[in-house]
């Protein structure tokens, strides 16, 4: 039974030990980060830095106290996120939703490069075969996963798997191949390409604003998809309101399994005992932060959770979801929602606990878990 320690959002008194920061304080001390981090040794600390829209990410305030517990034991902790859209424009998206230098008290950097093509191949499962790892986090000798818990349309649950299967991976390849990178993950097999169905097709554009490589393009009143161009990151499907265009993608059950096998991947970059995990159950929205938007939670915020074992400490933070009051004027009254159902499988109609499975089956940690309340 592996041990996950819990800080509980709710403040019932005035004062400062009450507060979810002195929580986080009380958790970093209960991880030890002197018995993960030698002196001098460089730490990654792996956020999501979220989107231009979707402002509901890890505060840089809870980044910062994490910061100064790696600098405390003699680390040099730096935050990084790997590229989503162009590096450039990411690094101002941190910037804007308040992650940077100044703020978090570390540099801030792009872990596979401005380019997103930074990267070194891991050797993964059977579904995968490899996985391009972001370089900074495959050469850090530690890092601290600091995963913000939501949902996610495609995975169902988003929180430390995604945030390493997806988030450790490069952003693209330098040859332009789209099979040696993130893509890798949504997608399968040389013929999956992006599809437009023009006659479900209104032309708000949606999908070409989305687009983070401009592969859409407007063309003889329609459009065009650069199938050299694009990442296949799913994005403009994700946003088509009108379900007409289209990423083949992996089917479900494989890319949960991908999922776990990404994240195994880029794990197998650390010795053993060199990675820890913070999972913060607080505004949990049921879309990823790499949207253009961020709605309003489902539950209301439970805490932080922290664990050196990945899976212990998915499995309680999606318990703690399953568990909670579906809130009023969210995705959960739309869906009629009630206490006991699973809310995050319930309101997004994909079963992210699959991939909490699959990683427990991989050997990558233990289901069971004792919640330790500090
Ligand atoms: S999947 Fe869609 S949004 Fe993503 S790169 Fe390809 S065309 Fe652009
Ligand atoms: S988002 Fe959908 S409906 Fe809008 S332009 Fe793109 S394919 Fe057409």
């Amino acid at each position: 039974m592996s041990k996950v320690y819990f800080a509980p959002a709710r403040a019932r008194h005035w004062d400062y030990s009450a507060s979810q920061v002195a929580g986080l304080e009380r958790l970093i001390e209960k991880m030890d980060f002197g018995s993960a981090i030698a002196e001098g040794e460089y730490v990654a600390i792996k956020t999501h830095f979220g989107s231009e829209g979707a402002h509901r990410i890890v505060r840089p305030v809870f980044l910062r106290k994490i910061v100064e517990g790696v600098k405390a034991v003699g680390g040099k902790p730096f935050v990084c996120d790997t590229v989503r859209i162009q590096g450039w424009d990411y690094l101002e998206v941190a910037n804007q939703n308040g992650i940077n230098p100044q703020s978090v008290g570390c540099p801030v950097i792009l872990a596979d490069g401005l380019f997103g093509c930074d990267s070194i191949e891991v050797k993964a499962g059977p579904v995968l075969g490899s996985v391009r790892v972001a370089s900074a986090i495959h050469d850090a000798p530690a890092m601290i996963v600091v995963s913000h818990c939501k949902g996610h349309i495609e995975a169902g649950y988003g929180g430390a798997i995604k945030n390493l299967a997806m988030g450790g991976a490069a952003g693209r390849h330098r040859s332009g191949d789209w099979q040696q990178a993130r893509g890798h993950l949504h997608a399968a097999g040389a013929e999956s390409s992006v599809v437009r169905d023009a006659e479900l097709c209104i032309m708000c554009l949606q999908c070409l604003h989305v687009c983070p490589t401009e592969a859409i393009s407007e063309a003889d009143g329609g459009l065009v998809v650069d199938s050299e161009k694009c990442w296949r990151c799913g994005r403009c499907e994700r946003v088509c309101p009108e379900g007409a265009i289209r990423l083949q993608k992996r089917g479900r059950d494989e890319f949960q399994m991908a999922l776990a096998e990404g994240a195994k991947a880029v794990l197998s970059t650390f010795q053993p005992g060199k990675v820890l995990f913070f999972n913060f159950v607080l505004e949990v929205q049921p879309e990823c932060d790499c949207m253009p938007m961020a709605d309003t939670p489902l539950v209301q915020d439970r805490g932080i959770l922290a664990s050196r074992d990945i899976v212990a400490v998915e499995q309680a933070a999606l318990d703690l979801i399953n568990k909670a009051v579906p809130l009023p004027d969210s995705l959960a009254e739309d869906r009629g929602l009630r206490v006991g159902q699973r809310i995050l499988a319930e309101a997004l109609g994909v079963d992210g606990q699959l991939h909490v499975d699959a990683a427990a089956r991989i050997g990558l940690g233990s289901q069971k878990y004792e919640l330790i309340e500090l």
